[in-house]
Protein backbone atom coordinates (compact mmCIF):
# COMPACT_ATOMS: atom_id res chain seq x y z
CA UNK A 1 0.00 0.00 0.00
CA UNK A 2 1.95 3.20 -1.13
CA UNK A 3 0.77 6.96 -1.72
CA UNK A 4 -2.84 7.92 -2.40
CA UNK A 5 -1.27 10.59 -5.18
CA UNK A 6 0.92 10.73 -7.63
CA UNK A 7 1.66 14.30 -8.49
CA UNK A 8 3.51 15.27 -11.30
CA UNK A 9 7.14 15.53 -11.18
CA UNK A 10 8.05 17.96 -14.12
CA UNK A 11 8.81 21.27 -13.47
CA UNK A 12 7.15 24.51 -13.87
CA UNK A 13 8.42 27.39 -16.22
CA UNK A 14 8.23 30.45 -14.32
CA UNK A 15 8.29 33.81 -16.28
CA UNK A 16 9.51 36.77 -14.29
CA UNK A 17 9.39 40.49 -15.71
CA UNK A 18 8.98 44.12 -14.60
CA UNK A 19 10.68 47.32 -15.36
CA UNK A 20 14.41 47.76 -15.63
CA UNK A 21 15.62 48.74 -11.76
CA UNK A 22 12.42 47.01 -10.31
CA UNK A 23 15.13 44.14 -8.58
CA UNK A 24 14.29 41.09 -10.75
CA UNK A 25 17.84 39.95 -10.92
CA UNK A 26 18.45 40.61 -7.09
CA UNK A 27 15.49 38.57 -6.04
CA UNK A 28 15.75 35.71 -8.78
CA UNK A 29 19.04 35.29 -7.18
CA UNK A 30 18.18 35.32 -3.99
CA UNK A 31 15.77 32.75 -4.63
CA UNK A 32 18.09 30.78 -6.14
CA UNK A 33 20.52 30.59 -3.61
CA UNK A 34 17.62 29.03 -1.33
CA UNK A 35 15.88 26.61 -3.33
CA UNK A 36 18.59 24.16 -5.68
CA UNK A 37 15.21 22.95 -7.43
CA UNK A 38 15.20 25.47 -10.29
CA UNK A 39 17.31 26.68 -13.00
CA UNK A 40 17.43 29.87 -14.72
CA UNK A 41 17.88 30.43 -18.19
CA UNK A 42 20.98 32.40 -19.79
CA UNK A 43 19.43 34.63 -22.71
CA UNK A 44 20.90 35.94 -25.46
CA UNK A 45 21.54 39.41 -25.96
CA UNK A 46 22.34 41.81 -28.75
CA UNK A 47 23.45 44.62 -26.63
CA UNK A 48 26.75 45.76 -25.37
CA UNK A 49 27.99 44.66 -22.14
CA UNK A 50 27.75 46.80 -19.21
CA UNK A 51 30.04 47.07 -16.70
CA UNK A 52 29.86 44.05 -14.19
CA UNK A 53 28.63 41.65 -16.99
CA UNK A 54 29.97 38.24 -17.73
CA UNK A 55 29.49 36.82 -20.59
CA UNK A 56 27.57 32.77 -19.93
CA UNK A 57 26.10 34.18 -16.52
CA UNK A 58 24.24 37.25 -17.28
CA UNK A 59 23.85 36.81 -21.44
CA UNK A 60 25.38 35.04 -24.40
CA UNK A 61 26.53 38.56 -26.05
CA UNK A 62 26.17 37.83 -29.63
CA UNK A 63 26.03 40.48 -32.66
CA UNK A 64 22.75 41.48 -34.52
CA UNK A 65 23.17 39.55 -37.26
CA UNK A 66 24.02 36.40 -35.13
CA UNK A 67 21.39 36.89 -33.50
CA UNK A 68 18.74 37.39 -36.58
CA UNK A 69 20.42 34.16 -38.19
CA UNK A 70 19.56 32.21 -34.78
CA UNK A 71 16.01 33.76 -35.54
CA UNK A 72 15.56 32.21 -38.37
CA UNK A 73 17.03 28.81 -37.82
CA UNK A 74 14.62 28.87 -34.98
CA UNK A 75 16.91 28.63 -31.92
CA UNK A 76 14.57 30.65 -29.52
CA UNK A 77 11.53 30.20 -27.71
CA UNK A 78 10.60 33.96 -27.72
CA UNK A 79 12.85 36.90 -28.58
CA UNK A 80 11.82 40.38 -28.19
CA UNK A 81 13.08 44.08 -29.49
CA UNK A 82 14.02 45.95 -26.54
CA UNK A 83 15.52 49.56 -26.38
CA UNK A 84 17.31 48.60 -29.74
CA UNK A 85 18.28 45.37 -29.36
CA UNK A 86 17.09 42.17 -29.33
CA UNK A 87 16.65 39.55 -26.37
CA UNK A 88 15.44 36.26 -26.67
CA UNK A 89 15.45 32.53 -24.77
CA UNK A 90 17.43 29.78 -26.45
CA UNK A 91 15.04 26.80 -26.68
CA UNK A 92 17.58 24.08 -25.81
CA UNK A 93 18.31 23.11 -22.41
CA UNK A 94 14.76 24.22 -21.32
CA UNK A 95 12.85 20.52 -21.66
CA UNK A 96 15.20 18.19 -20.22
CA UNK A 97 15.64 20.88 -16.65
CA UNK A 98 11.83 20.48 -17.08
CA UNK A 99 11.82 16.68 -17.30
CA UNK A 100 14.45 16.28 -14.42
CA UNK A 101 12.09 18.11 -12.30
CA UNK A 102 13.68 21.44 -12.17
CA UNK A 103 11.82 24.79 -12.30
CA UNK A 104 13.06 27.03 -15.06
CA UNK A 105 12.65 30.59 -14.68
CA UNK A 106 13.01 32.95 -17.68
CA UNK A 107 13.24 36.91 -16.36
CA UNK A 108 12.51 38.03 -19.40
CA UNK A 109 10.08 41.76 -21.04
CA UNK A 110 6.55 41.72 -21.18
CA UNK A 111 6.27 40.93 -25.26
CA UNK A 112 8.15 38.25 -24.59
CA UNK A 113 6.42 36.96 -21.52
CA UNK A 114 3.10 37.24 -23.51
CA UNK A 115 4.60 34.87 -26.31
CA UNK A 116 5.72 32.09 -23.78
CA UNK A 117 2.49 32.45 -22.30
CA UNK A 118 0.49 31.41 -25.57
CA UNK A 119 2.79 28.91 -26.18
CA UNK A 120 2.92 27.40 -22.74
CA UNK A 121 -0.30 28.78 -20.85
CA UNK A 122 0.85 26.92 -17.73
CA UNK A 123 3.60 29.20 -17.25
CA UNK A 124 3.55 30.62 -13.83
CA UNK A 125 3.86 34.73 -14.49
CA UNK A 126 5.41 36.69 -12.08
CA UNK A 127 5.53 40.29 -12.39
CA UNK A 128 8.18 42.14 -10.16
CA UNK A 129 7.36 45.45 -9.25
CA UNK A 130 9.27 48.22 -7.39
CA UNK A 131 7.80 49.87 -4.20
CA UNK A 132 7.48 53.34 -5.71
CA UNK A 133 8.25 55.30 -9.35
CA UNK A 134 10.61 57.69 -7.18
CA UNK A 135 12.36 54.38 -5.26
CA UNK A 136 12.72 52.76 -9.64
CA UNK A 137 14.56 55.99 -10.19
CA UNK A 138 16.63 55.85 -7.41
CA UNK A 139 17.91 52.14 -8.22
CA UNK A 140 18.41 52.74 -12.00
CA UNK A 141 20.67 55.41 -10.99
CA UNK A 142 21.82 53.31 -8.35
CA UNK A 143 23.09 50.85 -10.27
CA UNK A 144 25.82 52.99 -12.12
CA UNK A 145 25.27 50.57 -15.29
CA UNK A 146 23.77 53.05 -17.56
CA UNK A 147 24.40 56.22 -19.26
CA UNK A 148 22.00 58.67 -18.56
CA UNK A 149 19.87 59.34 -21.77
CA UNK A 150 19.86 55.02 -21.37
CA UNK A 151 18.39 55.31 -18.07
CA UNK A 152 15.85 57.90 -19.39
CA UNK A 153 14.59 55.56 -22.09
CA UNK A 154 14.30 52.33 -19.47
CA UNK A 155 12.39 54.63 -16.95
CA UNK A 156 9.67 55.96 -19.52
CA UNK A 157 9.17 52.03 -20.35
CA UNK A 158 8.58 51.24 -17.30
CA UNK A 159 5.12 53.36 -17.19
CA UNK A 160 4.14 50.65 -20.13
CA UNK A 161 5.20 47.96 -18.54
CA UNK A 162 3.55 48.43 -15.25
CA UNK A 163 0.28 48.56 -17.16
CA UNK A 164 0.79 45.26 -18.58
CA UNK A 165 0.42 43.53 -14.94
CA UNK A 166 -2.75 42.49 -15.57
CA UNK A 167 -1.35 39.89 -17.75
CA UNK A 168 0.45 38.03 -15.18
CA UNK A 169 -0.63 35.17 -12.25
CA UNK A 170 1.10 37.26 -9.43
CA UNK A 171 2.34 40.86 -8.91
CA UNK A 172 5.39 40.68 -6.31
CA UNK A 173 6.17 44.58 -4.53
CA UNK A 174 9.91 44.30 -4.17
CA UNK A 175 10.11 46.42 -1.30
CA UNK A 176 12.64 44.77 0.69
CA UNK A 177 14.90 41.78 -0.99
CA UNK A 178 14.04 39.08 1.50
CA UNK A 179 10.25 39.96 1.56
CA UNK A 180 10.26 39.67 -1.88
CA UNK A 181 12.20 36.35 -2.00
CA UNK A 182 10.17 35.25 0.63
CA UNK A 183 6.94 35.77 -1.67
CA UNK A 184 8.11 34.41 -4.71
CA UNK A 185 9.16 31.15 -2.76
CA UNK A 186 5.48 30.99 -1.30
CA UNK A 187 3.91 31.46 -4.81
CA UNK A 188 6.07 28.65 -6.22
CA UNK A 189 5.56 26.28 -3.17
CA UNK A 190 1.65 26.92 -3.62
CA UNK A 191 2.08 25.84 -7.42
CA UNK A 192 3.29 22.62 -6.41
CA UNK A 193 0.11 22.04 -4.19
CA UNK A 194 -2.46 22.53 -7.30
CA UNK A 195 -4.94 19.95 -7.74
CA UNK A 196 -4.31 20.13 -11.32
CA UNK A 197 -0.52 18.72 -10.88
CA UNK A 198 -2.38 15.41 -9.65
CA UNK A 199 -1.55 12.49 -12.29
CA UNK A 200 -3.34 9.82 -10.51
CA UNK A 201 -5.33 8.83 -7.15
CA UNK A 202 -4.63 4.79 -6.52
CA UNK A 203 -7.89 4.54 -4.18
CA UNK A 204 -9.52 2.22 -6.58
CA UNK A 205 -9.84 -1.05 -4.26
CA UNK A 206 -11.61 1.05 -1.03
CA UNK A 207 -13.74 -1.73 0.29
CA UNK A 208 -10.40 -4.22 0.47
CA UNK A 209 -8.41 -1.29 1.64
CA UNK A 210 -10.31 -0.84 4.61
CA UNK A 211 -10.37 -4.21 5.59
CA UNK A 212 -7.14 -4.48 5.59
CA UNK A 213 -6.12 -1.20 7.31
CA UNK A 214 -8.35 -2.03 10.05
CA UNK A 215 -6.72 -6.05 9.88
CA UNK A 216 -3.61 -4.46 9.83
CA UNK A 217 -1.58 -6.17 13.07
CA UNK A 218 0.13 -3.02 14.23
CA UNK A 219 -3.30 -1.10 14.06
CA UNK A 220 -4.55 -1.01 17.83
CA UNK A 221 -7.93 -1.71 17.98
CA UNK A 222 -7.85 -1.60 21.56
CA UNK A 223 -7.81 2.03 21.16
CA UNK A 224 -11.06 1.91 19.39
CA UNK A 225 -14.49 2.72 22.17
CA UNK A 226 -17.22 1.81 20.73
CA UNK A 227 -20.00 3.93 21.85
CA UNK A 228 -23.74 3.46 20.77
CA UNK A 229 -25.34 6.03 18.99
P1 LIG B 1 16.44 44.42 -12.69
O1 LIG B 1 17.02 43.04 -12.84
O2 LIG B 1 14.96 44.41 -12.47
O3 LIG B 1 16.83 45.38 -13.78
P2 LIG B 1 18.35 44.65 -10.49
O4 LIG B 1 18.18 43.37 -9.78
O5 LIG B 1 19.57 44.86 -11.34
O6 LIG B 1 17.04 45.02 -11.33
O7 LIG B 1 18.30 45.79 -9.37
C1 LIG B 1 18.49 47.19 -9.70
C2 LIG B 1 19.26 47.87 -8.56
O8 LIG B 1 18.40 47.95 -7.42
C3 LIG B 1 20.50 47.09 -8.12
O9 LIG B 1 21.53 48.01 -7.81
C4 LIG B 1 20.03 46.32 -6.87
O10 LIG B 1 21.08 46.10 -5.98
C5 LIG B 1 18.99 47.28 -6.29
N1 LIG B 1 17.88 46.60 -5.56
C6 LIG B 1 17.20 45.50 -5.94
N2 LIG B 1 16.22 45.21 -5.03
C7 LIG B 1 16.31 46.16 -4.07
C8 LIG B 1 15.57 46.42 -2.87
N3 LIG B 1 14.55 45.63 -2.47
N4 LIG B 1 15.91 47.49 -2.13
C9 LIG B 1 16.92 48.31 -2.52
N5 LIG B 1 17.67 48.13 -3.64
C10 LIG B 1 17.36 47.07 -4.42
P1 LIG C 1 18.87 44.35 -19.49
O1 LIG C 1 19.42 45.07 -20.66
O2 LIG C 1 18.54 45.30 -18.35
O3 LIG C 1 19.73 43.22 -19.05
O4 LIG C 1 17.47 43.70 -19.92
C1 LIG C 1 16.46 44.49 -20.49
C2 LIG C 1 15.15 43.74 -20.46
O5 LIG C 1 15.22 42.60 -21.32
C3 LIG C 1 14.79 43.22 -19.08
O6 LIG C 1 13.41 43.46 -18.86
C4 LIG C 1 15.06 41.74 -19.18
O7 LIG C 1 14.25 40.98 -18.32
C5 LIG C 1 14.67 41.49 -20.63
N1 LIG C 1 15.21 40.23 -21.17
C6 LIG C 1 16.35 39.59 -20.84
N2 LIG C 1 16.45 38.45 -21.54
C7 LIG C 1 15.37 38.37 -22.33
C8 LIG C 1 14.89 37.40 -23.28
O8 LIG C 1 15.49 36.37 -23.54
N3 LIG C 1 13.72 37.68 -23.91
C9 LIG C 1 13.01 38.80 -23.66
N4 LIG C 1 11.85 38.96 -24.30
N5 LIG C 1 13.42 39.71 -22.76
C10 LIG C 1 14.58 39.51 -22.11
Amino acid sequence: MGNILKQKERGSLVIISGPSGAGKDTVVSGYIKKHKNAWVSISCTSRDMRPGDKEGRDYYFISKEEFERKIEAGDFLEYALYNGNYYGTPKEHIEEHLQSGEDVILVIEVQGALKVKEIVPEAICIFIMPPSMKELRKRLVGRKTETKDKILSRFKRAYQEINEVANYNYVVINDEVKNAVEKMSAILLSEKCRVDRIEAVFLDNAEEEIHELLMDQEFDNSEITLEKE
